[in-house]
């Protein structure tokens, strides 16, 4: 009889035990654990009867999305903004990931509160109102650039203040309407399978001759009298193991870098690679974020790759042009054309204006701050210079704007090793101005010539930019 007593003292222990362990992992698991249940497209008490989801707004205070009165989340009305804007804002199935409806979720549905709070709001039924978020992006811009795209085709545009670091606009093609995926319409049938996809932060492209500002600025920056070499270009170059011809079959016959630069000699700049070698240019480019990874904070993004090695000649010739293994976002090539404009300061980039609670209260608010020093001031005003006569007698003249100094490079970027693949299109540039700060980067995909294609959308974004961003 003490013997079962003793046994049965022994489980109770343990059911205590047990008990208080339980209930230690409930509240952990709360803690660690809630956000994420929370904003989980599949707890249909977040989504509609105990939380309110908060605004998101534009940077001159549009909405963008908000809570209807029955707990609906409307989009704008208009469709072609809808779809303009809709990777940015995403959408309430959280199909597009890097969209603020998903990625600020918690804020969006104030579930980020303290252990109590979340305790308290796990067992209540009250109604929760979150925070409403302004972004630093312009709806109205973002909507033009997406009008401008060439129809039918695939890639991105990216527009950027390159003092602050503030995104203006994110286009990318394909888009879809989040306004489908809340009825249930179309089930998904019209939507194209990358339509999901930002490819502004998760589209990695070689950047091609877009590349050849890092190029320069490695061979300024390993000897500044490089401005005087000259270099010959007959139209093809053997080098150990391979050749590289400039584009069209150009021939541009004795250029300095400069002059190479503007015309886009694929020659120069794979001889300049060579003369320079891997470690110097992958050094360069690492300085201007290639390799990093990339934790901003308002947002989530690719990394971009320069080639840990080259296996050969080929690799680091092809590489100077932005070929072969060397990977870029459109979001990190209108950074690194800011840098060039800023004085070689990379800023930060940021994407949240302001944060405020349901009492109208700022939790958050623009913050800016350097994210790299990528070059030194004098070969950023030397790039720029370089940029700028692209503009004024090379491949980028289609980047002219009447009245202020546009700065800008294009790129053509193969796509396959036989050329049956039309080349991606790119611009990037920048105007060289204190108070209009852009930075554009734009590409096609599969549009063929970077001058003729992309370089117009650039202007007419910058243009816009100029006109319409408060
Ligand atoms: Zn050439």
């Amino acid at each position: 009889m003490k013997e079962l007593r003793g046994k049965m003292r022994l489980v109770g222990a343990l059911i205590v035990c047990l008990f208080i362990g339980l209930g230690a992992w409930y509240g952990y698991t709360v803690y660690s654990q809630g956000s994420v249940w929370a904003s989980n497209p599949y707890n249909t008490r977040a989504n509609g009867t105990t939380a309110h989801m908060g605004d998101i707004t534009d940077r001159d205070g549009n909405l963008l999305a908000h809570t209807a009165s029955d707990g609906t989340r409307q989009y704008l009305t208009n469709e072609a903004s809808r779809r303009a804007l809709s990777q940015t804002i995403g959408d309430q199935m959280g199909m597009s990931g890097t969209g603020v409806e998903n990625y600020y979720s918690s804020t969006l549905l104030n579930i980020s509160g303290s252990l109590l709070d979340r305790l308290r709001s796990a067992f209540s039924g009250e109604e929760r109102v979150g925070s409403s978020i302004q972004l630093t992006i312009d709806g109205e811009l973002t909507a033009y650039i997406s009008s401008i795209f060439p129809e039918g085709k695939n890639g991105a545009v990216c527009l950027i203040n390159y003092r602050t670091g503030e995104v203006l606009a994110w286009v990318s093609k394909p888009d879809y309407d989040p306004a489908d995926l809340l009825d249930g319409s179309t089930e998904g049938d019209d939507i194209a399978d990358t339509a999901f996809l930002n490819r502004c932060l998760q589209g990695l492209y070689m950047p091609g001759s877009t590349f050849k500002i890092v190029t320069l600025a490695a061979a300024i920056e390993a000897d500044p009298n490089v401005l005087n070499q000259k270099f010959l270009c007959s139209g093809s170059w053997d080098y150990e193991g391979g050749t590289i011809v400039c584009a069209g079959g150009a021939v541009h016959g004795e250029v300095d870098l400069v002059t190479a630069f503007t015309k886009s000699c694929n020659i120069t700049f794979g001889k300049l690679a060579y003369q320079l070698g891997v470690e110097r240019l992958r050094a360069t480019a690492e300085n201007f974020g290639f390799n990093e990874n990339f934790k901003f904070g308002d947002f989530m993004i690719y990394n971009s790759v320069f080639p840990e090695s080259v296996p050969n000649v080929g690799g680091l010739v092809w590489a100077g042009v932005g070929q072969g293994e060397v990977l870029a976002t459109p979001q990190h090539m209108a950074m690194i054309a800011g840098a060039v404009a800023n004085g070689g300061v990379m800023m930060k980039p940021v994407l949240v204006k302001r944060i405020e609670n349901s009492m109208g209260v700022a939790t958050h608010t623009l913050e800016t701050s350097v994210y790299r020093q990528a070059m030194q001031p004098s070969t950023a005003e030397l790039l720029a210079r370089a940029m700028y006569e692209t503009v004024q007698s090379g491949t980028a003249s289609r980047a002219a704007i009447s009245g202020y100094t546009v700065c800008g490079k294009t790129g053509s970027a193969e796509t396959s090793d036989d050329k049956s693949v039309p080349t991606n299109a790119w611009f990037v540039g920048f105007i060289r101005d204190e108070s209009k700060p852009y930075a554009v980067a734009v590409v096609v995909e599969q549009g063929g010539a970077g001058s003729t294609v992309a370089t117009p959308i650039g202007r007419q974004a910058l243009e816009k930019a100029i006109q319409v961003v408060g």
